[in-house]
């Protein structure tokens, strides 16, 4: 792979390559852009198929955590870690902590959270070598984003409805969410709440069975969720749901949901709009699990905390205003917000301010 060709396309800061010869970790570190702030985003452990795809991952993950924390408002640059191995039979504290030692040497140019394939006890852990990292349990911490994010979710959702029927209100309104992990599940109660109809999936039927229970949703299969006559869809499983082959099912007028990189392709994002569906982009609405962790740069307050991720429901009315302006689509103008954002705090960071201490 062409490493600094890569780097180089998308401006990349830093790619740091870690191997620690005791404990066999290979790691890859990625700083997007720092011109915001410290870069923060979180550690994937997972089984790649090649160092390429580590890496090709990596920089991606990198990427999006700068476009995310812009345009939520947050003073934080981008980056992201990725540890090859499986989380379930290669993890141990050695290897956490040889990789916490590798993210103390970076002096605070990039902060550690949980991801897919870590948890907030591997944080705990990893701490033990480096004062690098957020999203950690106890005094200070802000443990589980999940909630956070659901509420997010939310938010966006108010922000589509208001642009597509004209009100934020949801009662009576039919969203089909599509996986009941931690966030679907927290945005099920959210909705239900809201006097919203529901209709659940997913491929563990135990975990779509609860939502019914509690919230008297209809279940599906995993199959039938995105054909379903709803007026929301919201995809909270799966990467690249969006795309040539599903795209045409939909029976949709908003998608708004939390998981990330829903489009496959630029083109499907395209495709939403001649087939006259909004899309809310999914790192602007999914942005309030970051958002709360960020509340530990200031001191943990919740209260706080869900006031920013209130409000990602005005992040996603600008990104709407801005793409009607423009007549671009939804997810280019989320872009847009974002590299406006970074460019106009990047000038302000020019000027000079002396050293008080
Ligand atoms: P999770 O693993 O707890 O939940 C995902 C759920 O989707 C699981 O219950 C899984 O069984 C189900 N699922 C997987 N494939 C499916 C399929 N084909 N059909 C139906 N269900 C399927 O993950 P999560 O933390 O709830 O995150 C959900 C999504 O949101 C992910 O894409 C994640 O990257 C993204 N996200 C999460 C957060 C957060 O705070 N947790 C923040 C930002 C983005």
């Amino acid at each position: 792979m062409e490493i600094f060709a890569a780097m180089a396309r998308h401006g990349y800061e830093q790619v740091s390559m870690c191997h620690d010869k005791v404990t066999g970790l290979r790691a890859i570190i990625a700083i997007h852009d720092t011109t915001l702030g410290p870069a923060l985003g979180g550690c994937r452990m997972w089984r790649y198929a090649s160092e390429d795809a580590a890496i090709t991952d990596a920089l991606r993950l990198a990427r999006g955590m700068t476009y995310k924390s812009a345009v939520a408002g947050l003073n934080l640059g981008g980056g992201k870690a990725v540890i090859i191995g499986d989380p379930l039979k290669d993890k141990s504290e050695a290897l956490l902590r040889a990789f916490g030692r590798f993210v103390e040497s970076l002096q605070g140019r990039y902060y550690t959270a949980e991801d897919v394939g870590t948890g907030t006890d591997d944080m705990e852990i990893i701490r033990q070598e480096t004062r690098f990292v957020k999203g950690t349990l106890g005094k200070g911490g802000s443990g589980d984003p999940s909630p956070a994010t659901a509420r997010g979710v939310l938010r966006g959702i108010e922000a589509c409805a208001e642009q597509v029927w004209g009100t934020a209100q949801l009662r009576g309104r039919t969203v089909a969410i599509q996986g009941m992990g931690n966030v679907g599940l927290n945005l099920a109660r959210y909705l239900h709440e809201a006097g919203a109809s529901l209709i659940v999936t997913d491929i563990y039927p135990d975990k779509a069975d609860k939502a019914a229970k509690e919230f008297g949703a209809a279940v599906v299969s995993p199959e039938e969720i995105l054909s379903q006559q709803c007026d929301i869809l919201a995809p909270c499983a799966l990467g690249a749901i969006l795309n040539a082959e599903t795209i045409p099912l939909l029976k949709c007028l908003v998608v708004a949901g939390s998981a990330n990189n829903q489009l496959a392709t630029e083109g499907d994002g395209q495709a939403l709009e001649r087939r006259g569906i909004l899309y809310a982009p999914d790192y602007v609405v999914n942005a309030g699990g970051v958002i709360n962790v960020a509340y530990e740069f200031y001191g943990f307050d919740s209260e706080r905390a869900c006031r920013h991720v209130d409000r990602i429901r005005d992040n996603v009315k600008t990104v709407f205003r801005l793409a009607k302006e423009r007549g671009i689509p939804t997810y280019q103008a989320a872009d847009l917000m974002a590299e406006q954002r970074i460019e106009m705090i990047g000038r302000l960071h020019q000027t000079y301010l002396p050293k008080t201490d």
